[in-house]
C-alpha cells in the first residue's frame, strides 16, 4: 500500500485526501494540520454562541468538478425555496449577494453600476470627468506593466481613482503603480466598464449571461452554519473513506536526498516526530516549505524566503444596532460593504445576519459583524492588543456611520498569511516553482501552496488536478499549477445559472 502524506486540512487538503480516497483504495493518507480544527482560513469560528468567518467565504465556482463535491457532501438547498427557512442541518443555502462601497460618506452599488444613483452620488462634472477618461483609456490603452495601468485600461483613470485606488492600497499596503498586473488578472479577471454596462442591461431585461464575470454573480451557495460547516462534514468524509488527520502536527522539516523527500518531521506537544512516505502533497506556504529543507540552491532559498504575503485581521463585533439606510423591507441588505474611504483604515465589514440568519445568535435584537483590516505581519497594527482592536473598530464604525451602538462582546482574528502576494521576490517565483517541480514525490496545492490568489473552488481545484496526475503518470505536474491562470480561465465551462 503506498503511503501518502498530505501537508493541511484546509480546502485544498481535504480535497486531496477525499479524492483521492474516493478514487483508489490502495492508498493509505494522512493529514498533519498545525492547527487544532481543519478548515484552514475557509474554517468558522464560533464565539459566546455567534459565528464569524476570516473574511466571508461565498460559495461560487465554475468549476463542475468542484461544485460535484460540494453536492456530494452537503445538500443545496433548491431554487424555489431560496431565502426560505431550511429545516435541514447541514445545508447549502442561497444568499443573495449585495455589497455597496462606501466612499466620501456614501454608498455605491458593487460591482460598480452606471446607473442614477451612481451619477447623482458622483455628481455631474465628475461623472462627465469619469466618461471621458473612461474614453480617453479606450482610444489611447497603455502598455500594461502594473496593476494601475490594468485598471485604467479598463476604467479609466478618474473611475480608477475613486473605485480601486484607495481599496487596493488598504489591502496590498502599497500603491497599485508598485504591484503586478497578474493581481488584477486574478482578482477582476474580465471586469471593466463594458462588462458593467452589459450586465446592467442584462439585468434591466432580465436577460440570460452565461458567461457573467465571477465578481458580477449576483446569488451565491453559503453553508447554513458558515463554511466551517462544510470543511468538517468533508473532514468526517475522509474518515469514513479510511483517512487519518492528525490535527495539532506542524511539519517543520523535510528528509530529502537529491530529488526525493522520504519523510516529514513535525511537530507535536512540542516534540519532533518523524513520518516517512511515498508521496507528499503540500498546501503549507512555499515559504515555509523550503525553509525547511536541508539543501537547496542558493538562488531558490533567496526568492522562497523572499516571498510576500500580507496578513489580515478581523474583529468580530456584536452590535445592538446599524445606523445604515435599510430597505423597503426594514432590514439592511447587505452581506459585506467594502471601506473605500481612505479616512479609514477599515477595509470591508461584514454582516453575519445576511450570510446566514445561523450565524448570529440573536437576529432580533443583534448584528455580528466582521471588521476586516489588512496589514503586515511586523506592523504595530498586527501587534495590537483585542482591546485596542475593539476601541479602533467602535471608532471607524462611528465615523463611517455604520454604527453608533455599544459594542456588546467582540472576538479578534489574526491571520499572518492570509494574501500571497504579487511583489518583491515573486517576479522569480518561476524558479521556485522549476525546483518544486523537480522533486519527484512532491505536489504542490492549493493557495499558500501555489503562491496564488486561489479562491476555495480553484484551490479545490489544484487537489483534484493533482490526483490526477497522481494516478495518470501521463499527466504532468504543470496541469497542477495551470488552475486559475488566465489562459485556462477563458477556456472554462459557462457560468451556470442560479
Ligand atoms: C479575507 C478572505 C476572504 C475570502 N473569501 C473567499 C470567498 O468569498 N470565496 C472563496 O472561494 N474563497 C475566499 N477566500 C479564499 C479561501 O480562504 C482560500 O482559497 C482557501 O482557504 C485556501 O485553501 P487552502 O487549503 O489552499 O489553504 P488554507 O485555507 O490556508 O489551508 C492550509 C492549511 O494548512 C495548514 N498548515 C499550514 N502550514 C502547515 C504546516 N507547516 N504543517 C501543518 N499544517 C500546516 C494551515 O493550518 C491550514 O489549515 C478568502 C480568503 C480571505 C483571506
Amino acid at each position: 500500500m503506498k503511503k501518502i502524506v498530505i501537508i493541511g486540512a484546509g480546502p485544498a487538503g481535504l480535497t486531496a485526501a477525499y479524492e483521492l480516497l474516493k478514487r483508489d483504495k490502495s492508498y493509505q493518507v494522512i493529514l498533519l494540520e498545525e492547527e487544532k480544527e481543519v478548515g484552514g482560513i475557509s474554517k468558522t469560528v464560533s464565539h459566546n454562541g455567534n459565528h464569524m468567518d476570516i473574511g466571508g467565504h461565498r460559495f461560487f465556482t465554475k468549476e463542475e468538478r468542484v461544485e460535484a463535491i460540494w453536492k456530494e457532501v452537503m445538500p443545496f438547498q433548491e431554487m424555489e425555496n431560496a431565502f426560505q427557512k431550511d429545516k435541514r442541518d447541514k445545508v447549502f443555502l442561497i444568499r443573495n449577494r449585495v455589497s455597496r462601497i462606501f466612499y466620501e460618506n456614501k454608498f455605491y452599488d458593487y460591482p460598480v453600476s452606471i446607473n442614477m444613483k451612481t451619477i447623482l452620488n458622483l455628481g455631474i462634472v465628475r461623472t462627465f470627468t469619469c466618461g471621458f477618461s473612461y474614453l480617453k483609456a479606450s482610444l489611447f490603452k497603455k502598455k500594461e506593466k502594473n496593476l494601475e495601468d490594468f485598471y485604467e485600461n479598463r476604467f479609466g483613470k478618474k473611475l480608477y481613482s475613486i473605485f480601486f485606488q484607495g481599496y487596493t492600497e488598504k489591502v496590498w499596503g502599497r500603491s497599485p503603480k508598485k504591484i503586478s498586473k497578474e493581481w488584477g488578472e486574478q482578482r477582476v479577471k474580465g471586469i471593466s466598464i463594458l462588462a458593467c454596462i452589459k450586465d446592467n442591461i442584462i439585468r434591466l431585461f432580465h436577460l440570460k449571461n452565461k458567461n457573467q464575470e465571477t465578481s458580477l454573480i449576483t446569488r451565491f451557495y453559503y453553508p447554513k452554519h458558515g463554511p466551517g460547516e462544510f470543511y468538517n462534514e468533508l473532514a468526517k468524509k475522509v474518515e469514513e473513506l479510511g483517512g487519518v488527520i492528525y490535527k495539532n502536527t506542524k511539519v517543520v522539516k523535510f528528509h530529502k536526498k537529491k530529488q526525493k523527500i522520504y519523510s516529514v518531521i513535525y511537530l507535536e506537544d512540542g516534540l519532533e516526530k518523524e513520518l516517512a512516505a511515498d508521496i507528499f502533497i503540500s498546501s503549507m506556504p512555499i515559504k515555509d516549505l523550503i525553509e525547511g529543507f536541508h539543501e537547496v540552491p542558493k538562488k531558490v532559498r533567496e526568492v522562497a524566503i523572499h516571498l510576500p504575503y500580507r496578513a489580515f485581521v478581523t474583529v468580530g463585533v456584536l452590535v445592538s444596532s446599524l445606523s445604515l439606510k435599510k430597505g423597503k423591507d426594514g432590514k439592511v441588505p447587505d452581506c459585506w460593504l467594502y471601506i473605500q474611504d481612505d479616512s479609514v483604515k477599515l477595509g470591508r465589514v461584514q454582516i453575519f445576519n445576511n450570510w446566514s440568519p445561523y450565524m448570529v445568535k440573536d437576529t432580533e435584537h443583534t448584528f455580528f459583524l466582521g471588521l476586516e483590516y489588512f496589514c503586515d505581519e511586523e506592523d504595530e497594527y498586527f501587534k495590537m492588543s483585542d482591546e485596542e482592536w475593539r476601541d479602533l473598530a467602535k471608532e471607524e464604525l462611528k465615523k463611517t456611520g455604520i454604527s453608533d451602538s455599544p459594542i456588546l462582546d467582540y472576538h479578534v482574528l489574526r491571520v499572518k498569511k492570509a494574501y500571497p502576494a504579487y511583489f518583491d521576490s515573486y517576479t522569480n517565483f518561476d524558479i521556485v516553482k522549476k525546483y518544486l517541480n523537480s522533486i519527484t514525490n512532491l505536489y504542490c496545492i492549493g493557495r499558500n501552496g501555489q503562491h496564488r490568489y486561489n479562491n476555495m473552488d480553484h484551490s479545490m481545484m489544484t487537489a483534484i488536478k493533482c490526483v490526477d496526475v497522481i494516478l495518470d503518470p501521463s499527466l504532468k505536474k504543470e496541469d497542477i499549477w495551470n488552475v486559475n491562470t488566465d489562459s485556462n480561465y477563458h477556456e472554462v465551462k459557462h457560468v451556470k445559472e442560479n
